[in-house]
């Protein structure tokens, strides 16, 4: 079942950047890892990931010194556990800065949690009476959001929220379609097609949202392609960001509900309404209503809801929306 979305189709291989130690490699301070089954499970079917252990990268090696954050702010700095005099803040930035240069090929990136490297938020910051604050951002992790700030990016530890998760991996997947489509050159009617194809899959997340890019594509004979594109894509994945309610997508349901009322008899309607209603009520996950209306759509196919990416944001293989 399903239906074909031509512009759901992701690039070939979509590689994903991750912290080495959540792939089973024993590289941390201890020398033991962090295992994430759901990543090396569920995400790797799809996913070819590039792991990055900054702390082994800068010759740190296997077991070594913890290290921690202290300071504040852009002058964060990592030093020993043990021996503050230990400060390897220098080394880490001039690797992270040597890799930002090369995740042009990455979609995404999965972050270790809680890592005076690796962490991408609430990671703590020792003061110097002793005291923890949790507003850090690992210093290998600062570096690479600030190179690409449009790079999905995400901590494990996250992605077992379903909500999430579903935002994570559904931005990885717009990204990798948004770089391809700048890899061949975007024109004005590529990418008004692209935002076709991604409109109730904006709306499922933001109304308001909705409405800018609208406005914003409307005024491209008057403002230049690519500052409309930057923008776009800005905007775009500002909007994934957020988590889509029950709500928004009870009402996305009901939108592609009224491209079939013409097709179906009143007791298939009545059916799928009540399907959505349950939906929304929290007593069904996402998946029913959706397979539902994907199986009258294969009986009365329509062009626009046929390239809707938000039919299939991901691969159904992930059973993603089966938990929201
Ligand atoms: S959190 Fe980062 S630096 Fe620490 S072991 Fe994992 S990959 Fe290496």
């Amino acid at each position: 079942m399903g239906i074909p979305a031509q512009n759901a189709r992701p690039p070939a291989a979509i590689r994903v950047g991750v912290s080495a130690c959540l792939l089973g490699h024993k590289v941390r301070f201890d020398g033991n890892h962090k295992h994430s089954r759901f990543i090396t499970g569920a995400l790797a079917e799809y996913f070819d990931f590039v792991s990055f252990c900054p702390e082994v990268a800068i010759g740190m090696g296997t077991p070594r010194e913890p290290i921690r954050l202290v300071g504040a702010g852009s002058g964060l700095q990592a030093v020993g556990g043990k021996d503050a005099q230990l400060n390897v803040t220098r080394p880490l930035r001039a690797y992270a800065g040597m890799v930002a240069q090369r995740i042009d090929d990455l979609s995404g990136f999965i972050f270790k949690k809680d890592s005076p490297s690796c962490g991408m938020e609430r990671v703590k910051v020792y003061q110097p009476n002793g005291v923890t604050v949790r507003s850090g951002t690992g210093i290998f992790a600062q570096q690479i959001i600030a190179a690409d700030p449009l790079l999905p990016v995400e901590e494990e530890g996250r992605l077992n929220d379903p909500g999430l998760c579903d935002s994570f991996v559904t931005r990885v997947y717009v990204y990798a379609r948004w770089k391809a489509l700048r890899d061949a050159g975007i024109t004005k009617s590529a990418l008004l097609d692209f935002h076709a194809s991604h409109k109730l899959l904006v709306l499922s997340h933001s109304t308001e949202m909705y409405r800018q890019l609208g406005r914003l594509l409307s005024g491209l004979d008057r403002i230049s392609l690519d500052e409309v594109a930057d923008t776009y894509i800005a905007r775009l994945m500002q909007a994934l960001g957020t988590p889509a309610t029950r709500k928004r997508h009870a009402n996305v349901l009901q939108h592609l509900l009224g491209y079939l009322k013409n097709n179906l008899d009143a007791s298939h309607r009545t059916d799928l309404m009540h399907t959505i209603e349950a939906y929304r009520l929290g007593e069904y996950p996402l998946v029913v209503p959706i397979r539902l209306l994907q199986h009258h759509f294969s009986s009365y196919p329509h062009p626009y809801i046929n390239r809707q990416v938000y039919l299939d944001p991901h691969p159904q293989g992930l059973k993603l929306r089966n938990a929201l």
